[in-house]
């Protein structure tokens, strides 16, 4: 059965343009629950660890100077089939090849700097939700 939690980070180029509050509003406007909050920013050594599944592949220096670049605003949510639903939602990788209305859509500049990540596993979720908040923060 599909699990009911995803996480999510809306990256730095979204937090520096302003649109925490129109993308959490789509988010909670889409059946998600927000069951954690919060704006923090990562280090070199988070962000390295965080994305250690892609440190072969070339944008992943890039990658990581990007994610520490500024701050982000991260979230647990919750909903039935949470982490392919809110694939659905966020869209395509690249902002170029995501579907009409959906996040990346919307609100990202490129592949690189795309305003959001979601989840793309239950098990993956469930690590990178604690990976930023401790089980007193999620509630
Ligand atoms: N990324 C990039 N160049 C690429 C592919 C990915 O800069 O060619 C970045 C982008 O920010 C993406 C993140 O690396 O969101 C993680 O890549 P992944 O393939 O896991 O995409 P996602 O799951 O975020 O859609
Ligand atoms: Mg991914």
């Amino acid at each position: 059965m599909a699990g009911t939690k995803t996480f999510t980070m809306l990256k730095p180029d979204a937090v520096s343009k302003g649109y925490i509050g129109d993308i959490l509003k789509q988010i909670t406007g889409s059946g998600f629950k927000i069951v954690a909050l919060k704006m923090t920013q990562m280090t070199e050594n988070d962000a390295k660890s965080f994305y250690e599944v892609h440190k072969e592949r070339p944008f992943y220096g890039e990658l990581v100077e990007y994610m520490t670049s500024g701050p982000i605003v991260a979230a647990v949510l919750e909903k039935e089939n949470a982490v392919d639903d809110f694939r659905t939602l966020i869209g395509a990788t690249n902002p170029e090849e995501a579907a009409e209305g959906t996040i990346r859509k919307k609100f990202a500049a490129s592949i690189s700097e795309n305003a959001i990540h979601g989840s793309d596993s239950d098990e993956n979720a469930s690590i990178e939700s604690y990976f930023h908040f401790s089980g007193r923060e999620q509630f």
